[in-house]
């Protein structure tokens, strides 16, 4: 029995970023207020980076206003030249950083599992141009770490992280953080942690420690000297304030993203057509981070992007995280044009992200997988999606 379908009566978004109790932050804008320090390695940076530090159990770290300007600047401090090897299945801000370094991404395909760049197709990609790869640990899921750093090693090169999604995430007891060269994660708000903007890198090599710490502030070592053309990529107390709030609130957030996942699964594992992403790996600490289906559109009765329509029409706002892929939008497109990656393309065709966030409430789980398979149940599915209407809303099989 298919219960009717009523819409939401308000939008769900895929995500809504969390926030601490409004007191907690006031109070802290008050003390934010008494010493009138707002940005410039502030008290509360200082200690949000110590905390953060303690948290990711890294060694070396240094914040930055967001996620894109790390990875920017982490690339220049690197000294990286040339060629980078890196996926077509992410959020442009991964290729764009290269763009900004005068760096040419070689997208190599991505395996069809976990969806993170595929190791073999990485080797075979290398010449004598190439100089770093660049991988990400998509929707939190880990790259196939040991794979990529015995290429790294052999071929001498460096091996940097797009760790945006996988904040907390740990394999085998390692975390994230401490694999490969470097790794940035992104502390946007739609992001499983975060501090309004904000960003951070982490790393192997002590002495980037300065480098980064100059090129995130103009390169200033004083008032009169200036070390590197540098360039503004500050955090700021505000966006530490919220950070520091949320930090306290991590594991929770985890815990409450793990049960939400748990029951998408459940639910949608059942429907002929949805697919679901493999379990993780043994050993690898999750973060919850995406709940993404791929649809199959003979089984399931209708394709990808007839349900993200008619999820629409519910008042549910899936998004296709990633899609298209990147070589695929129109600043790179003629840059890339013809290149295949065809794995990457299918996935992209079939994804799709449901709303999560820890404060989802299970009831509204509910209802989305209702509205999911409602649309495997009903009569009129093969429908283009334009007839799609609200009109049908209510119908059920
Ligand atoms: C969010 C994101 C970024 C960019 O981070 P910002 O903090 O928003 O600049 C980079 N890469 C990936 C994969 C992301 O999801």
């Amino acid at each position: 029995m298919i219960r009717p379908i009523q819409p939401f009566a308000k939008p769900i978004t895929v995500a809504r970023p969390a926030l601490p109790p409004l007191q907690d932050f006031c109070r802290g804008l008050e003390t934010i207020w008494e010493r009138a320090w707002l940005t410039n390695d502030g008290p509360l940076v200082q200690q949000f980076r110590q905390n953060l530090l303690r948290y990711l159990r890294a060694a070396h770290g240094s914040l930055f206003t967001n996620g894109t300007l790390a990875l920017q600047i982490g690339l220049q401090a690197l000294g990286i030249s040339g060629d980078v090897i890196t996926t077509p299945f992410t959020f442009v801000a991964t290729s764009h950083a290269l763009f900004w370094n005068k760096l040419r991404p070689v997208f190599v395909d991505i395996e069809p599992k976990y969806y993170s760049i595929d190791p073999d197709l990485v080797e075979a990609a290398i010449t004598p141009w190439t100089s770093a790869i660049l991988a990400v640990h998509v929707y939190g899921q880990p790259c196939q770490l040991k794979a990529l750093e015995r290429i790294a090693r052999k071929h001498g090169l460096k091996l940097l992280y797009d760790a945006a999604h996988a904040f907390g995430v740990q394999v085998d007891g390692q975390p994230i953080g401490s694999f490969g060269d470097m790794s940035m994660f992104s502390f946007h708000a739609t992001k499983v942690f975060h501090s309004i903007e904000g960003g951070m890198l982490v790393f192997r090599d002590p002495a980037l420690q300065a480098r980064l710490d100059y090129l995130k502030n103009f390169g200033f070592e004083n008032e009169t000297e200036v070390l590197l053309p540098g360039t503004n990529a500050k955090m700021t107390e505000f966006q530490a304030l919220m950070g520091a709030l949320l930090l306290d609130r991590i594991e929770e957030m985890i815990n409450a993203r793990r049960t939400l996942t748990e029951h998408y699964r459940a639910r949608l594992g059942s429907i002929p057509g949805i697919r679901l992403t493999a379990p993780a790996r043994s050993g690898v600490t999750q973060n919850y981070a995406y709940m993404n289906i791929e649809v199959e559109p003979d089984t399931f009765g209708m394709g990808r992007d007839q349900l993200y329509e008619q999820l629409r029409v519910y008042n549910v706002l899936a998004r296709r995280y990633f899609y298209p892929i990147i070589p695929d939008f129109p600043c790179y497109r003629t840059m890339f044009a013809g290149i295949r990656l065809p794995v990457a393309r299918a996935v992209a065709d079939r994804i799709l992200t449901l709303p999560l966030y820890s404060d989802l409430c299970m009831d509204d789980v509910d209802r989305i997988c209702d509205m999911v398979e409602s649309c495997h149940h009903r009569p009129d599915r093969h429908m283009p999606a334009e007839r799609l209407t609200g009109r049908e809303v209510g119908l059920s099989a």
